[in-house]
């Protein structure tokens, strides 16, 4: 099997810290998680990243701190005889870099866009108390489709009530070993960084809670109506699903991706330059936890 690296890429809440750590559960796998905030980092706890296996002084962790990502990946597969390596940064212009190293060093590159039904992300951020921010929606994943970059996209709803169908399915496409138990990666050792809090600390407690489908309280039952009229006369929107819907592997999407001279994207300088910025003057970082 070629060298392969798995890239994740999402809109924000939509479960690709899951996804990444369920892929690299794998002997001859890893999961990098978020590992581009190590590199640019623009949050206050990004900084100072805890390693997802619990050890303050993880020598793992510790090596890769010290690497560049021009080198990141080649020393994974090398030192630690890894066949393949998955990173859920989800950051464009990172996922564009990384394309580009993966074919000058001849390595294979998958792209996966995870999304979730718009109400189904509706509910993540009303949950938490967050403002339902659709325009992120689709403007991450139209911003990608501009690179001209190949992916399979997944739906996260299918892919958490199917599975392990679902996951045989992603498993097959990307040519990486599928077994019963690959779905429990709180079971595996993982040198993880950043993503998702809920899911890292499902990881921690050794405590499956990977809920199937969410029960909507009155509340957000009440605002349904409402966001379903804004989805459907939303034509950014419906683009982009459509989009997405014909790329799903779980739909039977089955092309295989060929390296192709990928493209910049209309905002990636302005993006490149934030990160710079936000170096130097990184925002607070507070868990927002489901209050529900
Ligand atoms: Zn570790």
């Amino acid at each position: 099997m070629n060298k392969k690296i798995i890239f994740i890429g999402s809109a924000s809440r939509s479960g690709s810290t899951l996804l990444d750590m369920i892929l690299g559960n794998d002997p001859n796998g890893f999961s990098l998680g978020e590992v581009y905030a190590h590199h640019l980092p623009w949050r206050d706890n990004h900084f100072n990243s805890i390693c997802t296996c619990g050890d303050n002084e993880c020598d793992i962790r510790k090596s890769l701190n010290t690497l560049r990502p021009s080198t990141l990946y080649s020393s994974i597969f090398e030192s630690m005889k890894k066949s393949f390596i998955v990173d859920s940064s989800k950051v464009i212009f990172w996922i564009l870099r990384g394309n580009r190293l993966a074919k000058k060093k001849g390595f294979d590159a998958i792209n996966i866009l995870i999304y979730k039904d718009p109400l189904s992300l509706a509910f993540s951020h009303f949950k938490r108390g967050e403002p339902i921010k659709i325009s992120h929606y689709y403007d991450y994943y139209s911003q990608f489709f501009e690179t001209e970059m190949p992916f399979i996209s997944v739906n996260y709803n299918e892919f958490v009530n199917e599975s392990p169908n679902s996951l045989k399915t992603i498993c097959e496409y990307c040519d990486i070993p599928f077994f019963p138990k690959k779905i429990n990666f709180w079971e595996a050792e993982q040198h993880h960084y950043f993503g998702s809090s809920s899911v890292r600390r499902t990881k921690r407690e050794n405590n499956p809670k990977l809920r199937k489908s969410d029960v909507y309280p009155n509340e957000f039952i009440k605002l349904i109506p409402e966001l379903e009229a804004t989805f459907t006369a939303n034509i950014n929107l419906q683009k982009v699903l459509s989009k997405l819907k014909e790329h799903d592997v779980l739909n039977g999407y089955s092309k295989k991706p060929t390296a192709g001279k990928y493209k910049s994207y209309g905002r990636m300088y302005k993006s490149i330059l934030w990160f710079k910025y936000k170096r130097f003057f990184p925002n607070k970082w507070e868990m927002k936890k489901s209050k529900l």
